[in-house]
């Protein structure tokens, strides 16, 4: 049976886990006073100075929740329930009132958001490192990103550039959040660390310790670098990539008696083993550069002494082109003479043997000359002396002369050569000479290789091309032998009976390139050969 509801009202107070106390407040006096209240608030009550904060708010009339921040830390949080209770008096207001100290868990809540900011600076400094192509540009932006968001004072990446006698390393990085802050001296840029009696963090770092240390927990020889520095509190992180040890995170406190929490510590390893991946790949592109650059100096190289034995040649070729050219030259002068003269001797009638020779000297003699022209011909063109005499005229005029001229080999032969002049009749500007020159060679040799009673001889006009189409019913030429016999000195089935050089089709080959055109060929062994010259009605 309960009798007294005030004991079962304060029992209830109790069960709250904070400072509970029930206030009668009266509103024009603006004082209060305490009904109940329960032992955490008697407690505080001691700690705090609650009579003279409940008296400030009621006056301001002020019931919104406040957090208290105390001298020693603790964070205390106050609120008011205000309630209607009727005990007749109009001026009185009754009222709940809250204090709990909530230093824990705003410390928690701190520490999140410290974590969090943390975190959002190692993202955006991996982010600018993966942006950038060259880690010496993106680097210090990326760190300093780091390190504003950090609890330490100042930042650096030293670079390893030790040898096997040294341990030296180059700054890379130095930055500070502020200026109050002292940077890495300038003499650490030359520095042995072996030899200055940094030897155990050297040690330590490569093996991938990190070295966290204060000022009075360092050895003898180690303080001066506490001295030169500035720094209270020390992390030095190793930069590592596989067993490669690439450098150092280095980050420093000033403010005495700091601690990193070990969460931080895994933190700061993560952004180093980032570090150590963009270092190395920096590195390797570096590397890749420079192989790229000796390589391209090394195909220069080879290509000036490519083309340098390209101009020895061409020097070897032209010359070789002149003394034959030359040669050719001398020898169809004599030769000219031979033939002239052979044909002015007048022997007996009845020396039919000194007739017999003249008539070698004289057929042998032309032979030879034909052959030295058609030389004296591949020279040219070979060497690009050739020279071409530009004019205007009709294709199937220079077909008709050429026609002409051949007459009397067909005649001999017993051939008839049909022509089939172009429906339309316009000019061209082309060297008519030279396309005489290859037409006699293709009509020449469908008299020699063909063995029909006649011979084809088209001249046709296709779009802005003259075609001029030489067809014989001869033996044909095999698809392996088609692009042979454009070479010089290619000749088939050389068993003397034919007469020739083999140089007619090259000399014809080139004259028609000269011209701007070419010969096709197309034939099948027993079915004959259709050679077509192409020229373009305009030379350019
Ligand atoms: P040549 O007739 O002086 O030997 P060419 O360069 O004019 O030299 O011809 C090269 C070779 O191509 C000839 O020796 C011959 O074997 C072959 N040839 C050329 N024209 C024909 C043709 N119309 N029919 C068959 N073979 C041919």
């Amino acid at each position: 049976m309960i009798e007294d509801p005030l004991s079962l009202f304060q029992a209830s107070l109790e069960g709250n886990d904070s400072g509970t106390a029930i206030l009668v407040i009266n509103c024009i006096e603006k004082t209060y006073e305490i009904l109940l209240k329960n032992s955490i608030f008697r407690k505080l009550e001691t700690e705090f100075d609650l009579p003279c904060f409940l008296k400030n708010k009621i006056k301001q009339n002020d019931f919104t929740t406040e957090i208290i921040y105390k001298i020693d830390g603790k964070i205390l949080e106050t609120s008011f329930g205000n309630f209607e209770f009727n005990d007749g008096s109009e001026n009185k207001q009754y009222s709940k009132f809250f204090i709990r100290d909530i230093t824990i868990k705003q410390k928690q809540e701190e520490e999140i958001a410290w974590r969090l900011r943390f975190e959002l600076g190692v993202a955006s400094s991996i982010q600018i490192l993966i942006q950038k192509s060259s880690i010496r540009e993106s680097l210090p932006q990326a760190l300093y990103q780091l390190l504003y968001f950090t609890e330490m004072d100042s930042l650096f990446f030293l670079k390893n550039i030790s040898t096997d006698e040294s341990q030296k390393f180059e700054i890379w990085v130095n930055e500070r959040k502020s200026t109050e802050y002292p940077l890495l001296p300038e003499k650490f840029k030359s520095l042995d660390w072996k030899e200055v009696g940094l030897n155990r963090w050297i040690h330590k770092l490569k093996k991938g310790k990190i070295i966290y240390l204060k000022k009075d927990n360092a050895l003898t020889k180690e303080k001066w670098y506490f001295d030169e520095s500035k720094a209270e509190t020390i992390l030095l992180i190793p930069v590592k990539f596989e067993k490669q040890f690439l450098g150092i995170m280095g980050f420093q406190k000033y403010k005495p008696n700091f601690v990193i929490h070990h969460e931080n510590l895994l933190i700061y390893q993560t952004v180093s083993r980032w570090l150590g991946l963009f270092v190395q790949r920096d590195l390797d592109l570096t590397e890749l550069n420079r192989y790229k650059s000796t390589l391209e100096s090394l195909i220069l190289e080879r290509t000036l002494a490519l083309s340098r034995t390209k101009e020895e040649l061409e020097r070897a070729y032209k010359a070789k082109t002149d003394f034959l050219t030359h040669v050719s030259h001398e020898l169809r002068t004599p030769l000219n003479s031979i033939i002239g003269f052979s044909k002015l001797i007048q022997l007996p009638e009845d020396d039919l043997t000194g007739k017999e020779y003249l008539h070698y000297i004289y057929s042998g003699g032309t032979r030879l000359l034909k052959m030295i022209n058609e030389i004296l011909n591949l020279m040219k063109i070979e060497s690009g002396q050739l020279k071409l005499q530009i004019s205007e005229f009709k294709p199937e005029e220079i077909a008709k002369q050429s026609l002409e001229l051949i007459q009397p080999q067909a005649r001999a032969k017993g051939m008839e050569i049909r022509f089939f002049p172009p429906i339309q009749s316009e000019n061209i500007r082309s060297d008519s000479g030279k396309i005489q020159q290859i037409l006699l060679n293709l009509l020449s040799n469908a008299i020699k290789y063909g063995d029909h009673s006649y011979v084809e001889f088209h001249c046709e006009w296709s779009e802005s091309d003259v075609h001029y189409t030489v067809r014989d019913f001869g033996p044909g030429i095999s698809e392996e032998d088609q692009s042979r016999i454009f070479h010089s000195f290619t000749r088939l089935n050389e068993d003397g009976k034919i007469e020739g050089t083999g140089l007619g089709l090259s000399i014809s080959q080139g004259l028609a390139e000269k011209l701007g055109g070419n010969i096709e060929l197309s034939s099948h062994l027993g079915e004959g050969s259709t050679f077509t010259l192409k020229i373009p009605k305009n030379i350019k």
